[in-house]
């Protein structure tokens, strides 16, 4: 396996935060911070700030993604919103099925699989979480959790379009609760992942494939993390809401 193949990714998620003119603010002030990254920059901002976040973000290095979209090309699902709206904006990255979804608004493997679909389908890049319950590492069942919804929502994924996805391996026991995975921890997770990828495709395939690792990523504990051989990047909550914070993640990922 071998990381120098491949480009990590430090992609912020902002959750439900920010207003537009917030996102604007923000994004200005990182702009500068980040603008010498060797690695890609993603912010992934509620839907009512993606065009602040589109026109703060033009002409500089920083990407921006929603955080979810439905798999229906339009209709009669309120509240939703589509590819093709995301798109037409300008709209570069999704996240799809992040632990807050499937814990909070009923997101299963199934409809994480067609998003996933539907996401690819539109040109989206996917950012797609999978992790375990605190409840489920005790059991000593990670593996075969992250594994089962690695192999789940890739169902249908040609390995052409496995350019277009990055997973972000996320014990839920590590989201926005300050207690990070070991790197140790992090690293044999997303290892475990590429082995899937490199099960359902092949090792050319899994060793291009970018894991990012998320859970309580900051500015202490990100060199360490991104100097782990499987990890290729972060999904940055809480630590994404502040330039500095996330800049210095940034760089970590840059070194
Ligand atoms: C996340 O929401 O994806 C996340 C990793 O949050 P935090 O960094 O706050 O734990």
């Amino acid at each position: 396996m071998n990381k120098s193949l491949r480009k990590a990714v430090i992609a912020g998620n902002w959750k439900m935060n920010k207003t537009p003119s917030e996102t604007t603010a923000l994004i200005n002030e990182m702009k500068p911070l980040v603008a010498n990254a060797d690695c890609d920059v993603v912010v992934c901002v509620p839907y009512v700030d993606l065009q602040a976040a589109l026109d703060a973000t033009k002409g500089s290095n920083i990407k921006v993604g929603a955080e979810n979209c439905h798999w229906g090309k339009s209709g009669a699902f309120t509240g939703e919103i589509s590819t093709q709206m995301l798109t037409e904006m300008g709209v570069e990255y999704v996240i799809i099925g992040h632990s807050e979804r499937r814990t909070y608004f009923g997101e299963t493997n199934v409809t994480v699989q067609k998003r996933v679909r539907a996401a690819l389908d539109a040109g989206l890049k996917v950012i797609l979480c999978v992790g375990e319950y605190l409840e489920q590492r005790e059991q000593g069942v990670t593996f075969e959790v992250v594994s089962e919804q690695t192999k789940i929502a890739l169902g249908g994924v040609s390995k052409d379009e496995l350019k277009n996805i990055i997973i972000a391996y996320e014990p839920v026991w590590a989201i926005g609760t300050g207690k990070t995975a070991t790197a140790e921890q992090a690293n044999e997770v997303n290892h475990a992942i590429r082995e899937v990828i490199a099960k359902l495709y092949d090792k050319a395939a899994a060793d291009a494939f970018v894991v990012q690792y998320g859970g309580s990523m900051n500015a202490g504990n990100a060199d360490e993390l991104l100097a782990q051989e499987d990890v290729d990047g972060g999904l940055i909550g809480g630590a994404s809401l502040k330039a500095k914070d996330f800049s210095e993640i940034v760089k970590a990922a840059s070194k």
